[in-house]
């Protein structure tokens, strides 16, 4: 007999959060709907409502991993529709201040597969929306939530219909949709707050912090004999440079460059001289030596949306019984770590966990403190260590990190010089904490610890 928690849930918002959400909520409720504002592309294509998608995006080791148990043979699906597998590190130059990365072959699927974030989306969408229960809304945005008479329960969503042009305008007409559950996955313009204060309800305590990091990108043709010794490029900005980069392959033999700098002097330009400009001033010219003289596919692209943001729904003393909130409607990470997609996926996962002990349960009353402490928890020690890496590139007279935190930091920097090193065994793993395979406190195992204290030294900056 089919699992049952209830019979009709809702789904904000079509990105990756909302995506996941859907295809775990499938195996629940009778019927899901997702409701999307944006039009949503027959074909892979960047659309409006998720203008960070115009950016290199990674789908890390560990989030592939929940993709492929939430729907099989998706990377084979990828890679047919023409992503590249890079494999860490045998196919990425990895270049910090202190030296080139040593490209070893790690054990273990320790790939990326490479792809504008539109492609991805859109083979995961093709899979999530082909399953029987699943419908979706597009063009329609959610303007606020239903509440039963108590006041305390969901009982569904108002929703505004948009107009059929390029960048959807409402056309007015308004209408509810009812449902046992709401997930919000709006993604960092999601209106949470607001419709709970509509409500009467309390709303939750936000942390922030930011270190105003400022993206530009372009896309250039990808010329014959590219992947001669390399594929993707990595330039690790650290609080002295306050400029990084990423050239990564994507579909149909083009590369995606990324330019990262900070406000307040590093950030990179939109202009496409002055792009190559700032990639030039980089720690190593050979981002700029190889796209300077191909051939652009496209304009340059800035983007200045980069606040490590998090909003406490585990802590509100009331709450909107059946209102879950994911993705970065909940807690949105600084790019740079480019964990967002890999944390959605494994917020689908907590989702399909609470699901299951509701339903083991057979009870939904306490389904949203369940899974916001839950999905708390999973965030915690991501979100720490965002942060506290990201004090570094604060200035003086803004946040600056405690002792313990300075310690941790001064820590993980001799383990990612020991990594970029040594390879072996100390690389393996930290790789593997990047790519959320395996938890950071692995890091502290006695052999890391012994490589750590001895990686003390600066390295030279050497060809890769
Ligand atoms: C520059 C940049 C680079 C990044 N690189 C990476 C990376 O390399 N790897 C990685 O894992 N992550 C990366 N991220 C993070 C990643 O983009 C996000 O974590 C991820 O998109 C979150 O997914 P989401 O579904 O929560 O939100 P989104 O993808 O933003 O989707 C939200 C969706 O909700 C819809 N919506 C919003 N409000 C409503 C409403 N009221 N009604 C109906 N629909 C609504 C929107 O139209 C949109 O489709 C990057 C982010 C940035 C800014």
């Amino acid at each position: 007999m089919a699992k049952r928690v209830g019979s009709h849930a809702v789904v904000v918002g079509s990105g990756m959060a909302g995506l996941l959400s859907a295809r775990v909520l499938a195996d629940w409720f009778d019927h899901v709907t997702v409701i999307e504002r944006d039009h949503l592309p027959e074909n892979p294509e960047h659309r409006h409502g998720v203008p960070q998608a115009r950016h290199a995006h990674f789908l890390l080791a560990g989030g592939r991993r929940v993709l492929d148990e939430l729907y099989h043979g998706l990377s084979a699906r990828l890679l047919e529709e023409g992503a590249v597998p890079v494999r860490w590190t045998a196919d990425l130059l990895g270049c910090a201040e202190f030296g080139w990365m040593a490209r070893k072959e790690l054990d273990g699927d320790v790939q990326v597969l490479a792809s504008t974030r539109w492609l991805l989306d859109w083979v995961v969408r093709q899979r999530t929306f082909a399953l029987p229960n699943v419908t979706v809304r597009a063009r329609t945005e959610v303007t606020g939530l239903l509440a039963r008479d108590d006041g305390l329960s969901v009982d569904g969503v108002r929703i505004r219909s948009r107009a059929q042009t390029a960048t959807p305008i409402s056309d007015g007409s308004e209408s509810v949709i009812r449902a046992d559950v709401v997930v919000d996955a709006g993604g960092r313009s999601s209106q949470g707050r607001k419709w709970l204060r509509e409500l009467g309800l309390p709303v939750p305590a936000v942390s922030r912090l930011d270190t105003e990091q400022v993206h530009a990108t372009r896309i250039y043709r990808r010329p014959p004999g590219a992947f001669d010794e390399w594929k993707a490029l990595h330039v690790f900005p650290s609080p002295r440079t306050r400029a990084g980069a990423c050239l990564t392959p994507i579909e149909g033999d083009r590369w995606m460059a990324t330019l990262i700098g900070y406000g307040g002097g590093t950030e990179p330009p939109a202009t496409p001289d002055a792009f190559l400009a700032f990639a030039k001033t980089l720690v190593t010219p050979l981002l700029h030596d190889t796209i300077m003289g191909l051939e652009p596919d496209g304009p340059v692209f800035g983007f200045r949306r980069s606040e490590n943001i998090r909003y406490h729904y585990e802590r509100l003393p009331r709450r909107l019984e059946g209102y879950l909130v994911i993705g970065d409607a909940v807690c949105a990470l600084n790019p740079i770590y480019a964990q967002g997609m890999t944390v959605a996926a494994f917020s689908a996962k907590v989702l399909a966990k609470t699901l299951a002990a509701a339903e083991a349960t057979a009870d939904l009353s306490e389904l949203t403190q369940n899974f916001q402490k839950s999905l708390a928890k999973c965030h915690d020690p991501i979100w720490r260590r965002a942060v506290r890496q990201d004090m570094a590139f604060l200035a003086a007279e803004q946040q600056r990190p405690t002792p313990m935190q300075r310690m941790a930091n001064q820590y993980m920097n001799r383990v990612g010089r020991a990594a970029f090193r040594e390879g072996g065994r100390t690389q393996q793993a930290y790789i593997e904490v990047i790519h959320m395979m395996r938890r950071s406190t692995s890091l502290l195992a006695p052999h890391i610890v012994w490589q750590a204290l001895r990686s003390g030294g600066t390295g030279r900056l050497h060809g890769p």
